[in-house]
């Protein structure tokens, strides 16, 4: 109060502008569940805090801070060239009336911080988080709002091409060296074959061991069955030409030498035109890529039917999207439609678009409610 210019002041009690932190058990109560966790959640961190309140309600943060390990699918087929789309998806366990999503659009995007050596993050496309739309006249009373984060994984693949594939290459030119042994010597040969044949499956054993186990060939696993094949083809010729062919030629051992030199010709041209395949296939640009991983996995990002009678296209509702029963949008004066059973015709495609395309936003992004102008705002709200 000795200060006559007013710079210093003291403040009564209930001058001061306070929030009081409500007991959140009775107000707020968000209840949702993480669909691909694996086992249960553990450090979770939780941090509420209130923003703004008045009569008409309030504006709260909700974060959460989760160690958890979740599920996912993975398409190894084109094994080491694999692309993978990793999700978090989160569901909510009210209707939709009640609870729902809505992604925030931060200013920086920071995508993932650490990723494993093995794996590169393809960051190009920005928006992989999404919501699905709500759909507006609700078929069930049940519906749910859902979240995915999707991420775009790369397996780095020059580990396995130069750390196992190239052994492989490597053993096969080792057992055409077979040729190198006289034809006389049948059982050095058939020695010196096996032996590359259990190294060559060892690579096999060596890969497998690194992947979950799976119902098909991956890439990898094709080029060792066929690396395999090659040191069987090998074994046939050694003992044709000893138990047949050096009665009818005039000359076995220089045969022998034309066939040594035209399979190692062979053996290598044929890995010249796999390697300009993996170059080839490298070279695609990555929304090709991806386009097509979307539409094998139906991920529903921004799915889109389209009537072939009609040529009309819509956006497909949440609920009806894993049916496959479906209407065109002009029912009843269009009669295209997927009736769902196997054999009939189907005027009905979905196409799954990735957040490569420009597609018109399916949520809006959402806008902080304003605070009411007689409470100061915080700098967290502001824009
Ligand atoms: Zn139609």
């Amino acid at each position: 109060m000795s200060d006559v210019h007013q710079a210093v002041q003291n403040l009564r009690k209930n001058e001061y502008v306070t929030i009081q932190e409500p007991d959140w058990s009775e107000y707020f109560f968000p209840s949702y569940s993480i669909l691909n966790l694996q086992h249960g959640t553990e450090n979770q961190v939780v941090f509420r805090k209130l923003l703004w309140s008045d009569e008409n309600g309030g504006f709260a943060t909700y974060s959460i801070k989760y160690d958890a390990t979740l599920k996912e699918s993975l398409d190894l087929r084109r094994f080491p060239l694999d692309h993978q789309l990793c999700r978090i998806r989160l569901t909510a366990e009210r209707t939709i009336d009640e609870f729902q999503f809505v992604v925030v659009k931060g200013q920086d995007n920071k995508g993932i911080g650490q990723i494993c050596a093995m794996w590169h993050l393809d960051d190009s496309s920005r928006s992989t988080v999404y919501v699905r739309h709500c759909d507006r006249y609700l078929p069930f009373a049940s519906q749910r709002s859902c979240v995915n984060a999707v991420f775009h994984l790369e397996r780095k693949g020059e580990y396995y091409f130069h750390g196992k594939l190239l052994m492989v290459f490597l053993v096969n030119i080792l057992s055409l060296c077979v040729f190198a042994i006289s034809l006389e010597d049948v059982s050095g040969r058939l020695r010196h074959l096996s032996r590359c044949f259990l190294a060559v499956l060892a690579y096999r054993y060596v890969i497998d061991g690194t992947l979950p186990r799976k119902e098909y060939l991956t890439g990898a696993d094709a080029y060792i069955v066929f690396a395999c094949s090659f040191q069987v083809l090998l074994v046939i010729e050694t003992v044709l030409f000893h138990k047949f062919l050096t009665i009818f030629l005039k000359d076995p051992v220089l045969v022998d030498r034309y066939v040594g030199l035209s399979l190692l010709l062979a053996w290598c041209s044929v890995n010249c035109l796999l390697r300009w395949l993996w170059q080839h296939d490298t070279g695609r640009s990555n929304r090709e890529i991806w386009e097509a991983i979307y539409q094998k996995g139906r991920e529903p990002y921004a799915p889109i039917n389209r009537c072939s009678d009609c040529g009309e296209m819509w956006l497909s509702k949440q609920c009806e999207h894993s049916s496959k029963k479906k209407q065109c949008i002009n029912w009843p004066d269009c009669f295209g439609e997927n009736t769902g059973d196997t054999g009939a015709t189907e005027s009905i495609a979905t196409i799954y678009n990735t957040p490569f395309q420009s597609i018109p936003a399916i949520v809006e992004p959402q806008v902080f409610p304003r605070p009411p102008p007689h409470l100061k705002e915080l700098a967290e709200t502001r824009k």
